[in-house]
């Protein structure tokens, strides 16, 4: 019964993540998913991302104000993150997701591109 109870909430918490295009950190997760599941525990969030990880069923995008995000979308592309508003943007083009690699006698498998700044939004005001 626990364990159902524990791959119920493992499955909300991938649901969640999932669901949205923001690539959220553990806490929004947690945020999201607390009203429904009030037993659910900030560290049970962090223990299941860590596992979803290991298991290729996310992919962890980069750490903003010491929050790592996360995004749901494993398919290969690359990230615009807004130093600003913490937005993370995807971005589906093939020339930022090339395998060339240029190191002699490496072979890479994936690589992916992120860029840092401003966003269009931010970039609005002043
Ligand atoms: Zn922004
Ligand atoms: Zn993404």
């Amino acid at each position: 019964m626990a364990g159902k109870n524990f791959s119920k909430k493992r499955q909300m918490i991938l649901d969640t993540i999932k669901s949205t295009k923001t690539h959220p950190s553990a806490r929004w997760v947690y945020d999201t998913l607390k009203e429904e599941v009030p037993d659910l525990s900030l560290g049970t969030v962090y223990r299941n991302i860590a596992l979803f990880k290991e298991q290729g069923l996310v992919l962890s995008v980069t750490t903003v104000d010491g929050e790592e995000r996360i995004d749901g979308d494993t398919s290969p592309h690359a990230h615009f993150v807004c130093r600003e508003c913490g937005g993370i943007y995807d971005i589906f083009c093939e020339k930022n997701t090339t395998d060339e690699c240029p190191l002699e006698g490496f072979s890479a498998e994936s690589a992916v591109l992120t860029y840092f700044g401003k966003c269009k939004e931010c970039n609005k005001e002043n």
